[in-house]
């Protein structure tokens, strides 16, 4: 492993821009805004937030038809909210013109159940990489300390090759599979957690937290300080597995919230309090009708990420909810986030007994062409059924084909799987959008 303040000064910065990104830039940047005052720091907020929907609205057709005369930053208000339909709808008008740079594209992962494809750009690839850097850094992590992801869709592991492995290799940088967790896989995990080989571990809350189990059962834990730092995204974080992530690795746990589409929106301080990355994004929590809710309240997260300019999504909709809280007095001059109640992932069950993330079949769902919209059950007896919303025209007996090989790939051929094509989706009556459910507890009896 190469030594941690080399890979700060020198690989890592070269990396970056050796991959286009002004990442360096924005580490500054971020650094600096954190030593202003909130009053400070709103004024930046406020002239970003300006100087994008200006740009919006001179250059970006979708916004060009609809809004004019950009003064203020509450001009905002006159802008659509967007849903995912919209910004289908919209499609290419959402693309800047003269756009220099190159276009990223991009899909949600889709634990929604609705996909997006739309596309980055290479500073807003940057901004949301030096929000991520800050956020550590607010816990004495920095680029260059050795970092263990346990993750990986299977469609990122498969890209885990080549050049990318030697990348990873000299930024200290490491890939843990979080869709196949069982006391085997589990097992070999300290080897490449423990002893000071990582310094920060990141995952979903919830492999995070079945690790942390996993550990506990075996009376095991780590010593104090072998990592510095535990990261949990993607998913709520429940204060249960806060307790067991904490006291098992026995580190500081941050929680981050993001998504795909809005980027990184918020991110733990050493308080534990969640603050909004304010220079990065603006956010809005929205009721139903599209309306402001009170302070305190729960609302939508609609996000407008301040720094994407080829292909701007203001006003969007990200279908997470969460209030605003009262300020930390950690000293940082970000608001704050009390609660974030998103949606949950349900893991599924393999016949052996191993859990699979939920989000392996979303990944595997999200590509076959012509689904819309899903909704995967898996049942007490482990058989699934699976409800899709396919475009006009497709193919039923591909669609069938290709979910059956796929469901067959991420949880082995042996399991019943029914599939019903439907015309959109009831919600839950938890009311929560949970596209991927389990039914079968642990110790369910198994169909033979
Ligand atoms: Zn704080």
């Amino acid at each position: 492993m190469l030594p941690r303040a080399l890979v700060r000064r020198v690989i890592h910065p070269l990396h970056e821009v050796l991959r286009g990104r002004p990442t360096n830039r924005f580490l500054r940047l971020y650094a600096a805004h954190d030593r202003l005052s909130t009053a400070e720091l709103q004024v930046r907020h406020d002239e970003l937030l300006v100087a994008l929907l200006q740009h919006a609205a001179a250059r970006v057709p979708y916004y060009r038809e609809r809004v004019a005369e950009i003064r203020a930053a509450s001009d905002l208000a006159r802008f659509p909210v967007l849903d995912k339909s919209a910004v289908r709808a919209a499609g290419d008008g959402l693309k800047a013109t003269g756009f220099r740079g190159a276009l990223i594209p991009l899909a949600t992962g889709g634990s929604s159940g609705e996909p997006l494809r739309f596309f980055s750009d290479q500073q807003r690839e940057a901004s949301q990489l030096a929000a991520k850097a800050r956020g550590r850094a607010w816990f004495g992590v920095h680029p260059g300390m050795r970092e263990t992801d346990l993750w990986g869709s299977p469609i990122e592991a498969a890209a885990y090759s080549g050049l990318r492995r030697c990348a990873a290799w000299a930024l200290g940088w490491r890939l843990l599979p979080a869709f196949q967790l069982n006391a085997q896989t589990m097992a070999g995990f300290r080897s490449v957690l423990g002893g000071g080989r990582t310094d920060l571990l990141y995952g979903y809350a919830s492999a995070l937290a079945r690790y942390a189990r996993f550990l506990a059962e075996r009376n095991e834990r780590f010593a104090p300080g072998e990592l510095k730092l535990v990261v949990s995204t993607a998913e709520v974080l429940l204060p249960a597995d806060r307790a067991v992530i904490e006291e098992r690795l026995a580190a500081p746990l941050a929680n981050e919230f993001g998504c795909r589409d809005g980027g990184l929106i918020a991110h733990g301080c050493p308080r534990g309090t969640l603050h909004l990355m304010h220079d990065a994004v603006h956010v809005e929590l929205l009721d139903d009708a599209g309306c402001p809710v009170p302070y305190g309240s729960e609302g939508e997260v609609v996000v407008t990420n301040l720094h994407a300019r080829g292909y701007p999504l203001i006003r969007y909709r990200t279908g997470d909810r969460a209030a605003f809280g009262s300020p930390c007095n950690c000293g940082l001059p970000h608001p704050v986030l009390a609660s974030v109640a998103g949606r949950m992932t349900d893991s599924v069950r393999k016949r052996d007994g191993t859990r699979v993330h939920g989000l392996a079949l979303i990944y595997m769902l999200r590509d076959v062409p012509g689904v819309q919209r899903f909704r995967c059950i898996q049942r007490a007896d482990l058989s699934l059924d699976v409800a899709v919303e396919v475009g006009p025209g497709c193919a039923r007996e591909d669609v069938q084909a290709r979910l059956a090989g796929g469901v067959a790939q991420v949880l082995g051929p042996e399991l019943p799987l029914r599939v019903a094509f439907v015309n959109g989706f009831e919600p839950l009556p938890s009311g929560k959008h949970r596209y991927i459910v389990c039914e079968a507890v642990d110790d369910a009896p198994v169909r033979s």
